[in-house]
């Protein structure tokens, strides 16, 4: 392999069909993984949709897009030279910033000569003749390659809602996944902004800015709590800088790769008082503190989880000067965290505004979209713009728009039709040589962490089965399932596994995603690590290879 070093630094053939490996998606996955698949000196071509690099943050246009991860603890880690060079502006960057980030890391290490834009990817076939995978672009091309990776993202299929009359709409509509490079003006406006997630809540606090009217059609109300963000100032930048080693052992070390940890304490070890003012605390800081750092039982026992939704129902109360409209904002159907929880930056305040108005589906549905607007079970409203911020076909949507079929011509869709099966959520027995990374069983949470260990995981087993001369690996059935009932497992008594939504693989847009399935690995990033490590210091035993 090291032989073809040579061969992989210089620019591609762009009619080459025939590669070591096909990574699927541009984004901060398959940027890092074609970046290691390079180091082995392995021919590599990433196809990716978009026209540029950078996945969520290329797609994900809409006002008000930004991080909710710190920025300087979601840059890569893996070059001192990157680190050294790249100042963050904010402390949750927007995603102008981000994108820039993403073209700056391709433009440093010359991806781009090895990623195909406005590809995508319809099909994916295992031959077993020649043990490659045979792809099929949209343009009708096939491609060859010994290893297929999936960089495709868990949030990256978007979804409209299944409302009749969206296409007889008049005015301009959008999903926030696909908004328009072109800037997009409010002012003078009629505005409907259809969800209220993470997406909706940012984008809504910052249309209601300048927008002539905003109407926000909520289904689910969320427990929403502050981001506070700020600009990185040149001496925080230096401290960050000179800091980075134990940031990035921090994030290695918590359950979801952020720096935040849960306190150990219970809720009910402390005063009323006590705990009250921990939370104003956790409230006051910037970040996922108040999810991720509360007190150890908030997400596992039922009574800690109500006294901190009450208190945050509080909070939402003070916030909004109509107390019907605070109302229809305090979350009824879930406890605080058992959702993710959207970081918002005055979203409450929106609704004291004269602007903008609230309609609750639960007690108003919609009936239809109109060629003027929108019908709901109570009034027809007019809008010249209909902006659907309405999510995603999360962890599995994007696998399910490929056609992608392992050994016997068994498709993937078919095999994961009752949930997910995999192996490290890497790997899927009867499709050899396929390797996810962040698919579904993967650990959710700051992501370039994850992204990063599960890369050098990928890179490490493509490395070995090469220096073995094999050609053919795969999970075998018994490690697919020790794994997947392990997945399940570590979910049983979480308090979020007993609520719909994306994390627990309901959309109730999509037909087929109406039954709860374990999507991911609750078991935090620390244990899936030390799973990964013992299968490789074993020989990857629980792989078959030939
Ligand atoms: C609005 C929003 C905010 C977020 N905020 C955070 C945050 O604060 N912190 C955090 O850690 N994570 C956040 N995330 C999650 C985010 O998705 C990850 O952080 C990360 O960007 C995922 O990178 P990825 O490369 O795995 O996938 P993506 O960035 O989703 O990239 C996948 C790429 O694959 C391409 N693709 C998919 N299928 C095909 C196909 N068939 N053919 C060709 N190309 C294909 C897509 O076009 C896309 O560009 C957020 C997500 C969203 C949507």
């Amino acid at each position: 392999m090291n032989d073809r070093v040579e061969t992989a630094l210089k620019p591609s053939a762009d009619l080459a069909t025939d590669f070591d490996a096909i990574i699927i998606g541009a984004g901060v996955s398959g940027l890092y993984q074609l970046y290691r698949l390079r180091e082995l000196g392995l021919t590599a071509r990433v196809f990716e949709a978009g026209s540029g690099v950078g996945g969520t943050w290329y797609w994900n246009r809409y006002p008000g897009a930004r991080f909710d991860s710190e920025s300087w603890t979601y840059g890569y880690s893996f070059s001192q030279e990157l680190l050294d060079e790249w100042d963050w502006e904010e402390h949750f960057a927007g995603q102008p910033e981000t994108e820039r980030y993403l073209n700056h890391v391709a433009d440093k290490f010359d991806l781009r000569r090895d990623i195909q834009f406005k590809t995508t990817v319809t099909a994916a076939h295992y031959q077993e003749d020649r043990r490659s995978w045979q792809v099929t672009l949209d343009n009708g091309t096939l491609c060859t390659a010994r290893f297929l990776i999936t960089a495709v993202g868990v949030l990256s299929a978007s979804v409209l809602p299944r409302i009749p009359g969206i296409e007889s709409f008049r005015g301009k509509s959008c999903h926030t996944h696909n908004w328009p490079k072109e800037p997009v003006r409010f002012a003078g406006k009629r505005v409907a902004v259809i969800g209220t997630g993470a997406t909706g809540i940012q984008a809504i606090t910052e249309i209601a800015k300048t927008a002539g009217h905003l109407t926000v059609f909520q289904r689910t109300a969320q427990w929403s709590a502050p981001l506070h963000n700020s600009k990185v100032t040149s001496d925080e930048m230096r401290e960050i800088r000179r800091n980075y080693t134990d940031i990035f052992a921090r994030c290695q070390e918590t359950v979801g790769c952020f720096i935040h940890t849960a306190d150990p304490r219970s809720v009910f070890e402390v005063t009323a008082e006590e705990r009250e003012a921990f939370w104003e605390k956790r409230y006051g800081e910037p970040g996922f503190g108040i999810w991720m750092g509360n007190f150890r039982d908030v997400l596992l026992d039922r009574e800690a989880n109500k006294l901190m939704s009450d208190w945050l129902a509080g909070k939402i109360r003070a916030r909004v000067n109509d107390p019907a409209v605070a109302e229809k904002l305090v979350p009824k159907t879930h406890g605080f965290g058992t959702r993710r929880v959207p970081l918002e930056s005055g979203y409450f305040e929106v609704y004291n505004q004269p602007n903008v108005k609230l309609v609750d589906l639960t007690e108003t549905p919609i009936e239809r979209i109109t060629p003027d607007g929108i019908r709901t079970a109570g009034a027809d409203y007019q809008f010249d713009m209909i902006i659907y911020a309405t999510g995603f076909d999360a962890i599995t949507g994007a696998f399910d728009q490929i056609d992608i079929r392992g050994t016997g011509g068994v498709s993937l869709k078919d095999k994961w039709a009752g949930g997910p099966v995999t192996l490290l959520g890497i790997l899927v027995d009867g499709f050899p040589n396929f390797m996810m990374v962040m698919g579904p069983h993967a650990g959710l949470g700051n992501f370039p962490r994850a992204v990063e260990y599960t890369s050098d995981w990928v890179t490490a087993l493509i490395r070995h089965a090469h220096d073995n001369g094999m050609t053919r690996v795969e999970a075998t059935p018994e490690s697919a399932k020790a794994w997947t009932d392990h997945v399940i497992e570590t979910n049983e008594g979480l308090l979020f596994t007993e609520v719909d939504s994306w994390m627990t693989g309901i959309n109730r847009n999509l037909e087929g995603k109406q039954v709860r399935r374990v999507m991911r690995y609750s078991g935090g990033h620390p244990a899936f690590r030390q799973h990964c490590d013992a299968l490789l210091a074993g020989g990857y035993q629980e792989l078959s290879m030939a």
